[in-house]
């Protein structure tokens, strides 16, 4: 029976990976990897995380089933983060929480309920986008399309996306990056977002705003500006959002799909046909990251600690963000990958080719993938100026 199946190439991150690991350069530098890592190249546990699972695990009573839309508790504190305390969508009810294993399990609801409620509807998602995206509407049966974000000088491409967006047939669903867009990490202005408010609403279009970094980019409300932009001014939006990065809990599986609707009615409708798709998925989500994002959002001082140490992850980023930029400027490079300190979030397209790409692996020990996707966490103030020795090498 199993004679016919071909193998698939691997994952090339986790080729990276590998490749990293066998690397006997003592320069070498990882630049491939989707988590956050501090100034000694760890992901450690947030000191709030690991209060919060003390807490649990002394408190815990059961492990009794969540239910299909998990527990109440978590998406009592997560639309609050998502649309602002004071959130007129919120105060309609018209937006409902369904916890999820992580932002995918959220993107795989969300993906199942178009294939199934909105059928013959296509999506379409950025070039590039997380590859990810791709996979996971493409397996719910969906029409992929594209629409273009990056120019050929790496810059955002809004003029082309503007125009893709305005030819999108009515009532198909785009798919958005809240902020901190991965891989290239260019933001849309709030100018730029308005724009896309009103293309939506023009062409009746559906959005899908993948929020998987809220917190990394400028702040937990600058952030979600986006969002909450199109939530209280559209009648019907989709957004997954996901804990994993911003409270370092990726091994957790946390994350939830958001539906708004016009009114309380039609949310509930919806919400019963989301249950429907979660069972059939995976029956209940996992408890134990929705237990802990719902232990600290309910305690102020965890609350505090935690936007602390979120703070200080950002921070560390958009620090090496410049500073990145600072130490290409002996080599007269610091123009030319400006870019890098005007993106947000983890990832960067660089602007390196897959060429340079290649040489930095091979001659320096510097990893990342073949597009010029850098992870920034993967910078420390130890490595940047080999870096920068690195780059302009590959610039002559
Ligand atoms: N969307 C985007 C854009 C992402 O980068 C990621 C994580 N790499 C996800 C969704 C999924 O996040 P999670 O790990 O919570 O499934």
């Amino acid at each position: 029976m199993f004679e016919h199946i071909e193998r698939v190439p691997g994952d090339a991150i986790l080729g990276l990976i590998e490749a990293f690991k066998k690397d006997t350069n003592p320069q070498k530098v990882d630049l491939g990897v989707g988590v956050y890592r501090d100034t000694q190249g760890n992901t450690p546990v947030m000191r709030a995380v690991k209060e919060a699972e003390a807490r649990l695990l002394k408190n815990e009573t059961t492990k009794t089933y969540i239910g299909s839309h998990g527990a109440p508790s978590y998406g009592e504190v997560v639309l609050p983060m998502v649309f602002g305390a004071e959130s007129p969508v919120l105060k309609a009810n018209r937006a409902s929480a369904t916890q999820s294993p992580g932002g995918t399990g959220a993107l795989r609801l969300a993906a199942d309920f178009i294939s199934t409620q909105l059928p013959g509807k296509g999506i379409w998602v950025s070039d590039p986008t997380w590859p990810n995206h791709h996979g996971i509407f493409t397996a719910a049966g969906i029409e992929l399309h594209k629409y273009p974000y990056v120019d050929p000088d790496n810059r955002l491409d809004f003029d082309g996306m503007r125009a893709a967006l305005k030819s999108i047939p009515e009532g198909d669903v785009v798919v958005l990056h809240a902020c901190c867009h991965n891989p290239t990490g260019f933001d849309l202005s709030h100018a730029q977002w308005q724009e896309v408010l009103e293309i939506v609403r023009e062409r009746k279009l559906l959005p899908l705003i993948d929020f998987a970094y809220q917190g990394f980019g400028e702040g937990l409300d600058e952030d979600a500006y986006g969002v909450r932009l199109l939530a209280e001014n559209l009648d019907e939006a989709i957004i997954t959002s996901s804990c994993s990065k911003n409270f370092g809990i990726y091994c957790e599986r946390t994350g939830c799909l958001i539906m708004v609707a016009k009114d309380s009615e039609q949310m509930d409708n919806i919400r019963s046909q989301v249950a429907i798709v979660a069972r059939e998925n995976y029956s209940n989500p996992p408890a134990h990251g929705g237990a802990i994002v719902s232990e600290i959002l309910h305690d102020p001082e965890l609350t505090a600690l935690w936007r602390e140490e979120l703070t200080e992850m950002r921070d560390r980023i958009n620090t090496l963000r410049r500073d990145f930029v600072e130490a290409l400027k002996p080599y007269g490079l610091d123009e030319k990958y400006a870019c890098v300190a005007e993106q947000r979030g983890m990832f960067s397209y660089t602007g390196l080719t897959p060429e340079q790409v290649d040489r930095l692996r091979d001659e320096f020990g510097i990893y990342m993938v073949r597009s010029g996707r850098a992870n920034v966490a993967g910078f420390s103030h130890e490595n940047l100026p080999y870096l920068a020795k690195a780059i302009a090498a590959v610039n002559d």
